[in-house]
């Protein structure tokens, strides 16, 4: 557990007590922590700043208040991810919101910006140089948060003169430091090396110690890492800051998961598989166990909710709220309350696969992927699709996460009716017979699936996992049954210049894996075959705009190597699918370098080729060093 690693002091700004936070004592520490690489030391730096907080207010209710608020500023968010509200705003709206705030001229400003390549910097060096008549009120944490919630809302083509206007108001009460986090902060990048995951631990502990402090008690190493695990738990049951804080402030931190329980209308983190390469392997690892076999869909993951007041709302993979896209489920779900009106509430978890009415069966992936994703009328939808659901996580209110897959699977048969073309369970076999298991694999392929998704059915291996990529559920892909074992989700972090055919726009990009742990992007290869003309017009419209000109600090590549530098850097927004022949170690990138002996060298992919963009992940979702560093010594050992 990190928490346990830590022992030395850190100081962090003096905060008043009972008074309003000053959003320049946060922007100190926001300074420290980037200045800080080191993970464990951003906690413990993050964490000191919470305890402050939960010190220096005067109630409760202020605790809670100004703990999400600060929180919130530190991970730049202005609400849960799945409500999503984004910061992000263009280069050229914060120009001129720049310009005006400063009196500086666009001009002026475009220089700076190609010099440092940093709107945050030119802010604070613009306002460096102003000179002020008089001291402007200084900026509170809870009027930065309040505005900048504000601002993410605002939409429309008038929003844009009233976002100057508040921005600009805000820099008036600026100094330099300020004007820099704020700008940054706006752009969507505070330019800190500080993962979410990092956050939850500080959360914990600055909670937990607070606590014991307030009961004259001594914090332990086991209430340290209790506080931390009900955290994270609560964390990827309900991850929404405002009611876990609420809910540590108000019944503490060790009873975190007595409230912080699934609720219909809060997205869970979605359960993961891990990639197998044979039907052995599997009767290998299931050994002695029950297990079950399901079609692998293919097509979008939907986590369904069925609210006690009957509406509807489906989440994607990454917890976005994609209610919009799918205005035909609202029947579909009438129909299931319909059929037993004993159902109030649900969660499912399902795959949304585009469906041919007419020849009744299931379609590619790319026909779904036409489907418009915003403001979808019911009457225009010309792409069907087919619910299949494959697991329920609560039903009329209780959660069924401690149930095994069993139980869970029969509460859904026992109470959710087949809707034909509309809603159907997916198709299952319990069997441990190779052969027999063969077969169904040939038949999955042959109903357009991807392959076999398998899991273990009873006993705690088979409760549901939030978020956790389990070695309970294995996923089994036609292709991998060459290959390498799975296909990779990888953050396009660079471009080289096309020559020949593809002269003007990009002839090949670099790939990078992620490492939630220290929030880097690991360079795994270069790739630039699989991709059709058509496909290159089209990324280079999309990625253009995301150009940088330096790499960012979170890149990791061989900066003694010029070889290593790709000729575009970009800022990481898209993730690319690709398929590999095998892995190599290479000294010139270093995708899981922490993990590999003495860092100096990292993973590479022989023979890369790009399979589709995947829309429906974050870069977060990317695939992780850490995992790339299993496949790769699971092949050594194979070999
Ligand atoms: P992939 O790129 O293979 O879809 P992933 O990273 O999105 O993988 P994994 O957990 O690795 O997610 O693989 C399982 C995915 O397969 C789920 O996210 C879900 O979208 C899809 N799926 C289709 N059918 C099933 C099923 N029966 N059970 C679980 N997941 C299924």
């Amino acid at each position: 557990k990190e928490l346990l690693k830590m022992d030395s002091e850190v100081k962090v700004p003096d905060m008043a007590v009972g008074k309003p936070i000053l959003y320049s004592k946060l922007c100190e520490v926001f300074e420290a922590l980037e200045k800080e690489s080191g993970r464990l030391k951003c906690i413990e730096i993050a964490s000191e700043m919470f305890s402050h907080v939960l010190d220096t207010s005067e109630n409760q209710e202020d605790q809670i208040r100004n703990l999400v608020e600060v929180n919130y500023l530190t991970i730049n968010r202005v609400c849960p991810d799945y409500e999503g509200l984004e910061l992000g705003l263009g280069e050229t709206l914060l120009m001129k919101a720049l310009a005006t705030g400063t009196g500086r001229s666009m001009q002026q400003l475009k220089k700076d910006l190609g010099e440092y390549g940093d709107i945050g910097l030119v802010a604070q060096k613009s306002r460096s140089k102003q000179s002020l008549m008089f001291k402007p009120q200084p900026l509170t944490v809870s009027q930065v948060f309040k505005n900048l919630k504000e601002i993410a809302s605002m939409s429309g083509a008038s929003s844009q003169n009233k976002k100057i206007a508040m921005i600009n108001r805000m820099l008036t009460s600026c100094d330099s430091r300020e004007a820099k986090f704020l700008m940054r902060s706006l752009e969507g990048t505070l330019r800190i090396q500080f993962a979410e995951k990092s956050v939850v631990v500080a959360l914990a502990k600055a909670l937990v110690e607070h606590e014991m402090k307030q009961r004259g008690q001594k914090v332990t190493p086991a209430i340290l890492s209790e506080a931390e695990e009900q955290m994270k738990e609560a964390f990827s049951q309900t991850p929404n800051y405002e009611l876990i804080i609420e809910s540590a402030i108000k019944y503490g931190t060790l009873k975190l998961m007595d409230h912080c329980t699934l609720k219909p209308g809060i997205p869970l983190k979605p359960m993961l598989a891990k990639p197998t390469k044979s039907i052995t392997e599997i009767l290998n690892q299931f050994e002695n166990q029950e297990f079950t076999c399901e079609y692998k869909y293919d097509g979008e993951r939907a986590q369904v909710h069925l609210l006690p007041d009957r509406t509807l709302r489906v989440y994607s993979r990454s917890s976005e709220n994609m209610t919009q896209r799918y205005p035909d489920l609202i029947p579909v779900m009438e129909e299931l309350q319909r059929l037993n009106p004993e159902v109030k509430s649900f969660i499912l978890d399902c795959e949304c696969v585009a469906w041919d009415k007419k020849q009744e069966k299931i379609l590619p992936f790319q026909i779904l992927s036409t489907r418009k994703r915003k403001d979808v009328k019911e009457e225009d939808i010309t792409v069907q699709v087919c619910l299949f659901a494959f697991d329920i996580l609560l039903y009329n209110g209780e959660s069924l996460l401690q149930k095994s897959l069993k139980e869970r699977r029969q509460y859904m048969y026992d109470n959710l009716k087949v809707i034909p073309g509309k809603f159907r369970f997916s198709e299952k076999l319990d069997s441990s017979d190779l052969d027999v298991i063969t077969k169904f694999l040939d038949q999955s392929v042959k109903d357009s699936c991807e392959g076999l998704m398998i899991k273990t059915l009873n006993g705690t291996n088979s409760l549901y996992e939030p978020s956790k990529r389990s070695r309970n559920w294995l996923k089994l892909k036609k292709d991998y049954l060459e290959g390498v074992g799975d296909s990779l989700d990888l953050v396009v972090i660079g471009a080289y210049v096309g020559k020949g055919k593809r002269t003007g726009g990009y002839g090949g990009f670099l790939l990078a894996s992620y490492n939630p742990d220290s929030g880097e992007f690991e360079a795994i290869c270069k790739i630039g075959t699989g991709f059709s003309e058509e496909m290159l017009a089209s990324l280079f419209e999309k990625l253009k705009p995301t150009q940088l000109d330096e790499p960012k600090a979170s890149f990791v590549y061989d900066k003694t190597n010029p070889r290593a530098a790709p000729d575009i850097w970009f800022e990481p927004t898209t993730l690319f699918e690709v398929k590999v022949a095998d892995f190599t170690e290479s000294p010139l990138y270093k995708c899981g370098y922490s993990f590999l002996g003495d860092g100096s060298k990292g993973v590479s992919l022989r023979f890369p080729r790009f399979v589709r963009i995947r829309d429906d992940k974050s870069v977060e979702d990317a695939t992780t060093s850490e995992q790339i560093v299993e496949m790769y010594e699971k092949q050594a050992h194979l070999s």
